[in-house]
């Protein structure tokens, strides 16, 4: 069967090994599962029956725009779909957008703990804005950050007002919702017009879990493993081996949810 993972990572060859070294200081038990590379990651999806993954880069500081758009160009291909970023703080984010577009990304990322923003700030909603009428599709991080244990700016509570306020817009949230506080997306997602991404879902109460999966569209959950934190094969299987939902439901999550973004 197809896969697409909309929630992978990896980094330019050259700074790779350090990149991974720094994060893993700060992921505790969470060790990288490939060298960082890309080509370490293909690999990964090629031991998990992967097709195609999007690459989220994360712009941790303003002016790093156009170095991911470069980058991205170097290592898009069929089986890898590179994701722009935009750091809240860049005055040039309408342009950085366009170039985005114009390069033929679809999708930007969002981790509001690295770029210093809580997801429901004013500012920030001209930004999402411009991304749904560029026919682009937002990332988030949402809940729980080992890295930032107790910061609330990207829980899952801080989406609604969002999704109120931009009919139409197409948000996915990493983490099954929100990482560590499934009871919020029970409550605050579930049942609203946004995609919910698989990542950790192994780490989710069974019971916890289930609710979840009935409470939501059942066409907006997608396969997302946060490689190299998250195992890709491991999450593969694990969404197999479920007997709560059937066939259909996992080949929904798997692929064909996807072609809704
Ligand atoms: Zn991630």
């Amino acid at each position: 069967m197809k896969i697409i993972d909309v929630h992978t990572h990896a980094f330019p060859d050259n700074i790779a090994a350090k990149a991974v070294r720094q994060l893993a200081a700060k992921t505790g038990p969470y060790r990288p599962l490939t060298d960082g590379t890309v080509s370490g990651l293909l690999a990964s999806m090629d031991a998990a029956g992967i097709t195609s993954a999007f690459l989220l880069n994360v712009a941790t500081r303003p002016g790093q725009a156009d170095a991911i758009k470069a980058w991205s160009g170097r290592i898009a291909s069929d089986r890898i779909i590179p994701a722009g970023s935009i750091h809240p703080d860049s005055s040039g984010w309408r342009s950085e957008l366009a170039g985005f577009k114009a390069a033929g990304m679809r999708a930007v990322k969002f981790h509001p703990m690295y770029q210093g923003f809580s997801v429901d700030e004013p500012r920030m909603l001209p930004v999402y804005e411009a991304i749904r009428d560029a026919g682009m599709f937002a990332v988030f991080h949402s809940g729980y950050d080992i890295v930032f244990p107790g910061d609330r700016r990207s829980s899952p509570d801080k989406f609604g007002p969002v999704l109120k306020a931009l009919p139409g817009i197409k948000i996915v949230l990493a983490h099954f919702g929100g990482w560590s506080d499934w009871e919020a997306v029970l409550e605050h997602v579930c049942g609203r017009d946004v995609f919910i991404e698989t990542s950790f879902i192994r780490e989710v109460p069974a019971a916890l879990r289930d609710r979840i999966f009935s409470a939501h569209d059942r066409n907006r959950f997608l396969f997302g493993s946060d490689c190299p934190w998250g195992g890709q094969a491991e999450q593969v299987r694990f969404i197999e081996s479920l007997k709560s939902i059937n066939d259909d439901f996992k080949e929904g999550i798997f692929h064909r949810n996807a072609s809704l973004l």
